[in-house]
C-alpha cells in the first residue's frame, strides 16, 4: 500500500496550480448560506466530467455526488461545506471579493477546493478504492443550519454511509500540522433570547413605571452564576449575552428590553442545564420586579464529537501524506460546527488541517475582514482527505 500513499502525496502536490485556481475563483466569487448557485454549479460540473453520479438542489443548493470503487465496501461520507460571510473583505490580494459586503472569511472556498482535487484523485484510484465514496458539498454552515437540511432531505440514505469525515482549515494550526483527535473536538451551540416586558414611562417618574432595564441588568449578572454556581466544576460551559437592546432616548423609561445570548458545552445534559437556569433565573427575577421575562432557548448546533477508530484512520492518513511530525493535539474549541449533525448520526472524525502562515502574513483568524489561507494548505487537504478516504475503505470492507 505504501506506494499508492507516495503517490497520493506527489498527486496531491501536482494538483496545486489546479487548486490554487479553484480557490481564487470561489474567493472572489463568495455567495452566502443557500444562495452557493454559482459555487454548486461548479461543483456539480467538476463531478459529473469525473464520471460521478450527481444530485443536485438537495437542501437548495447542496450537491452530492457518488464515486464507486472497484472492490466492494462501505460508503464513506467526505464532507465540504461551500458557504461565505456577510463581511467586507479587508485583503488587497488579485482574488480579493468581487462581491461588496460578502466574503469568504472562513476558508469554505478552500473546503470546496479540497473536495473538488479530492473527488480528482478518488476518481483515478478507483482500482484500489473499497466501497464507496459519498462526496457531500453542504450549503450554510454559518449558523443557517444547512447540514440538518441535508440530513432531513435524505444525504445519509441510499446508501447510508458507515463512516464520515470533514475538515476545517485553520488559521490557529500552521501549515503542515493536522489536529485530529478523539472525543469532544467543538462544542454544542444554543441561542437563548429574553425579552423583559416593565411599563414605561418618564424618566423622572420611575415609580410609575415597571422599568425592564433595571431588571435585565439583573438578569445578566444572574446568568454568571449558572458557570460558576450550577455546572459541575469539571465541566466546560459558557454562557455570553452578546445583545442588550432598551431604551431611546434618555429621560424615558422604556417598555422592554431584549438580551440575546449564547450557550456554549461539550454534552447535551449540560446545555439543557443551562438552559433550564437561565430561564428560571429571568422569569424569577423578572417577577420579582413585577415585570414579565419571555424566555427562548433553542440548541443550533449538538457537539462535534470524534469517533476512535475514525481519529485513527485519519492520523494515519496524516502519517503517511504529511508524517509523524504533522500530528498534534489541540485544546477542544468552544465554537461550534454543523459538521457535529451528520456525527451525531454516523462514527466519524472532523479534524483541522492548519493553514497559518507567519512569514506569509497569513495570521488572522476566522470571521476576520483580513482573513486568508496559506494556499499551501490545500494539497494537504486534498492528500489527507484522500489517503483517509482509501484507508476508511480498506478498514472498513468487511
Ligand atoms: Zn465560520
Ligand atoms: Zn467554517
Amino acid at each position: 500500500m505504501d506506494t499508492l500513499f507516495e503517490q497520493v502525496r506527489r498527486d496531491a502536490q501536482a494538483l496545486r496550480e489546479q487548486l490554487v485556481a479553484w480557490r481564487r475563483d470561489l474567493h472572489r466569487h463568495p455567495e452566502l448560506g443557500f444562495e452557493e448557485k454559482r459555487t454548486a454549479r461548479i461543483v456539480a460540473d467538476h463531478l459529473k466530467a469525473l464520471g460521478l453520479s450527481v444530485q443536485e438542489g438537495i437542501a437548495q443548493t447542496g450537491v452530492v455526488g457518488l464515486l464507486e470503487g472497484t472492490h466492494p465496501g462501505p460508503t464513506v461520507l467526505l464532507r465540504f461545506d461551500m458557504d461565505a460571510l456577510p463581511i467586507e473583505e479587508e485583503n488587497d490580494a488579485p482574488y480579493r471579493s468581487e462581491h461588496p459586503g460578502r466574503m469568504h472569511a472562513c476558508g469554505h472556498d478552500g473546503h470546496v477546493t479540497i473536495g473538488l482535487g479530492t473527488a480528482t484523485l478518488l476518481n483515478r484510484y478507483r482500482d484500489h478504492l473499497h466501497g464507496r465514496v459519498k462526496f457531500v458539498f453542504q450549503p450554510a454552515e454559518e449558523g443557517m443550519g444547512g447540514a440538518s437540511r441535508m440530513v432531513e432531505e435524505g444525504v445519509l440514505e441510499h446508501p447510508r454511509p458507515d463512516m464520515a469525515f470533514g475538515l476545517h482549515l485553520w488559521t490557529d494550526l500552521p501549515t503542515g500540522k493536522v489536529a485530529a483527535q478523539a472525543g469532544p473536538f467543538m462544542a454544542a451551540a444554543g441561542f437563548f433570547s429574553v425579552d423583559v416586558v416593565g411599563r414605561g414611562g418618564h424618566g423622572a417618574q420611575p415609580h410609575l413605571t415597571v422599568d425592564p432595564l433595571v431588571t435585565a441588568a439583573q438578569i445578566v449578572t444572574a446568568l454568571q452564576t449558572i458557570v460558576s454556581r450550577n455546572a459541575n466544576p469539571l465541566d466546560t460551559l459558557v454562557v455570553t449575552v452578546g445583545e442588550l437592546h432598551a431604551g431611546t432616548a434618555f429621560n424615558v423609561i422604556p417598555a422592554q428590553a431584549i438580551l440575546r445570548g449564547t450557550v456554549r458545552a461539550f454534552d447535551m445534559n449540560t446545555m439543557q442545564m443551562a438552559h433550564a437556569r437561565l430561564r428560571s433565573l429571568a422569569e424569577g427575577i423578572a417577577q420579582a420586579h413585577g415585570a414579565r421575562a419571555d424566555v427562548r432557548t433553542e440548541v443550533i448546533s449538538p457537539p462535534v464529537v470524534n469517533d476512535e477508530r475514525a481519529v485513527t484512520i485519519v492520523r494515519e492518513a496524516v502519517r503517511r501524506i504529511v508524517g509523524e511530525e504533522g500530528i498534534v493535539t489541540i485544546d477542544p474549541i468552544m465554537a461550534s460546527e454543523d459538521m457535529a449533525e451528520f456525527l451525531t448520526r454516523v462514527p466519524g472524525c472532523f479534524y483541522f488541517v492548519g493553514a497559518r502562515n507567519e512569514a506569509k502574513g497569513i495570521v488572522y483568524g476566522h470571521h476576520h475582514p483580513c482573513f486568508d489561507i496559506d494556499e499551501d494548505a490545500l494539497p494537504i487537504g486534498v492528500g489527507v482527505m484522500t489517503a483517509t478516504a482509501l484507508l476508511a475503505g480498506e478498514r472498513n470492507k468487511g
